[in-house]
């Protein structure tokens, strides 16, 4: 690529023909954590910000926090050794996922109507070939995200979790639809959801299939995203890397689009 696309870009940023969209939920002590069921044991606590000083006798002339969060809060970043299916795969931790995997292309799947009229909505591959004959192909490389509108929820832990005594009501992707995705060579997969999974997919082949198959597979994921209703279906370019937590298994991220507009 010559300079001049990135001079290109950098007139189309300064003069705001290319927009940056803030795909980040606020990250506090409000922001909804993820319950497990009991018989899977610990659960991640909601975000604690602990003063240090306050321009105050703790410290005169500055004011500083420290924070207590888990590595999957808000919206964030998995990397492939969260789960088991990716536990030996190369450069699978925030600290060694090659810096080039954090900006790529994006597709966006609006299937905000579907989820609306059914929570429990399932993206089928059916549904990710009709998208494809309209907006065309998912290119290798590229991330999906699932736009469902349902980060408008994200205000309150029992909306966005959504759950009754039957489990939680949330949308997401069948086995199926990850499996026809890896098979498009796409680097991640994301929804606005509290995770990458459906809230049905406890009880899908393998369970939890956007965790199971994309780590396995060496992919990343990306959950309780913001403001999908933002971005084209093609065309926006996403940004979105977890700190380099050493060994981390995930992470906060702000993730950002480019979008002409
Ligand atoms: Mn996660």
């Amino acid at each position: 690529m010559s300079s001049a696309s990135l001079s290109t870009l950098a007139s189309a940023l300064l003069s705001g023909t290319v927009k940056v969209v803030d795909l980040t939920a606020p990250l506090g002590p409000e922001t909804p954590v993820l319950y497990l069921p009991p018989q899977f044991g610990k659960n991640t606590p909601k975000v604690a910000v602990h003063t240090i000083s306050a321009y105050d006798q703790d410290g005169p002339f500055w004011a500083w926090n420290w924070l207590e969060l888990g590595e999957h809060t808000g919206t964030h970043f998995d990397a492939p050794c969260h789960w088991i299916t990716g536990k030996d795969n190369e450069n699978n931790t925030t600290d060694t996922i090659p810096p080039q995997n954090f900006v790529a292309p994006v597709n966006v799947i609006d299937r905000s109507k579907e989820a609306e009229a059914d929570p429990d909505y399932l993206l089928t591959v059916e549904s990710i070939q009709e998208w494809e004959a309209e907006h065309g192909e998912i290119e290798a490389g590229s991330w999906v995200l699932m736009r469902s509108d349902w980060y408008k929820r994200n205000g309150s832990t029992e909306t966005f979790l959504n759950a009754d005594e039957n489990g939680p009501h949330s949308p997401g992707p069948t086995a199926e639809a990850i499996q026809y995705l890896l098979s498009k060579g796409i680097i991640g997969w994301g929804q606005e959801t509290v995770g990458t999974d459906a809230g049905s997919a406890g009880g899908m082949n393998p369970p939890f299939p956007a965790h199971n198959l994309m780590h396995g597979a060496g992919k990343y994921g990306l959950a309780s995203l913001s403001n999908l209703d933002q971005l084209p279906a093609k065309g926006a370019i996403l940004i979105a890397a977890p700190l380099k937590l050493v060994k981390g298994t995930g992470s906060p991220v702000r993730a950002l689009a480019l979008i002409t507009g």
